[in-house]
């Protein structure tokens, strides 16, 4: 039926085009901002299999979805995760633009060869620290020299790296300077993100929380920012800077809203269609997989998926806000 290749737009006149897909909830670090270190994961016969995830990717690309982000998680933790990436690398060019990972890089220097293979082009890699002691206390395992290894064997494939920051007040901030140069001069973007509270940690976000216009503020004082014109289709806003020749974003989640442009969705790995990052509504896409018309009912789900997405998150961290806007931490729904 054609309903079922219209495209998605939702009730605010948005058009999606981008799906973050998450292939697990597991992880081999413990980001103090993302998770508590006895994190409780989702039991594995919850999570959709390989073949459910391509379905379902598939029914995306159906409706319109040009770009999917693979993310989680730590998606190179799923043991299968490259043979969705060959399945999907084979809708390039076929209704799929393109397809990227979000990564820790803990094990990319193991797969950055079958990533490119498989028609990956780009990849988001997250790193807030270039100090081993830093990164150890940022994410409570001893793995930066691993981490460097797999962005260095990411550019040696030819994949092109952007490194997303968090920027955390007492912890990273005095190294962002560092951190931009060192990235600049290995030919990577750099984008900083603002912490945002979703799901419990062991400690108070707020104590780390470090508005961005603060950082941008630092930097000018240091380098010579130009506002760019550049745009990916997501949330960062960029500036070049003249001194390092590289760009940097800036994504503010909670100084700046940017979800009039949000062309985005997001799916954990047991089928759960989160609208937006930081709302409550949610749509279960694998009883529509499982069901005896799924076609149907994936169709039916999408639709009302499109009807439910809110116009805009309601992120906020204040004196008293202790407690996470969004009980999901970041982990579940996909970065
Ligand atoms: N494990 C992969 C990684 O770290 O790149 C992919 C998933 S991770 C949840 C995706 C991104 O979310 C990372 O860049 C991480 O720094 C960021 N993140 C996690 N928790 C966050 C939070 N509470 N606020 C802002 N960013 C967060
Ligand atoms: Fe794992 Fe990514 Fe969360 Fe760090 S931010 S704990 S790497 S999922």
């Amino acid at each position: 039926m054609a309903v079922h290749h219209a495209p998605l737009v939702d009730g605010f006149n948005r058009r999606i085009s981008y799906l973050r897909l998450s292939v697990t909830d597991r992880c081999d670090l413990r980001c103090s901002y993302c998770m508590p270190e006895a994190m409780q994961f989702l039991p594995r016969k919850e999570v959709l299999s390989l073949e459910e995830l391509h379905r379902l990717a598939l029914g995306f690309i159906a409706r319109g979805v040009t770009k999917i982000r693979l993310t989680g998680g730590e998606p190179l933790v799923r043991r299968d995760v490259i043979e969705l990436v060959q399945a999907l690398g084979r809708e390039i060019g076929n209704g799929l633009e393109e397809l990227t990972i979000t990564t820790n890089a803990t094990q990319l220097a193991q797969h950055a060869a079958a990533l490119a293979d498989a028609g990956v082009r780009r990849i988001n890699v997250s790193l807030d620290t270039l100090d081993r002691a830093r990164f150890e206390q940022l994410s409570r395992r001893d793995r930066l020299p691993q981490v460097l290894a797999g962005i260095a064997a990411a550019k040696a494939v030819g994949l092109k790296v952007k490194l997303n920051a968090v920027a955390l007040k007492g912890l990273n901030e005095g190294e962002l300077p560092t951190l931009i140069e060192w990235a600049h001069g290995e030919g990577h973007e750099v984008t900083l993100i603002e912490v945002m509270p979703l799901g419990d940690v062991d400690g108070d976000r707020i104590d780390h929380y470090l508005p961005l216009v603060a950082v941008r503020e630092a930097l000018e004082a240091r380098w010579t920012l130009t506002p760019s014109e550049h745009r990916t289709g997501g949330p960062a806003r960029y500036v070049d800077i003249a001194e390092t020749g590289g760009r940097l974003g800036f994504i503010t989640p909670l100084t700046e809203n940017f979800c009039a442009g949000c062309n985005r969705i997001r799916v954990t790995t047991t089928g759960q269609l989160y609208p937006c990052l930081g709302g409550g509504e949610m749509i279960d896409l694998r009883g529509a997989l499982r069901s005896d018309d799924p076609e149907a009912r994936l169709a039916a789900a999408l639709d009302e998926a499109m009807r439910i997405k809110p116009e805009r998150h309601h992120f906020r961290i204040d004196a008293a806000g202790a407690a996470p806007a969004q009980p999901r931490h970041m982990s579940v729904t996909g970065g």
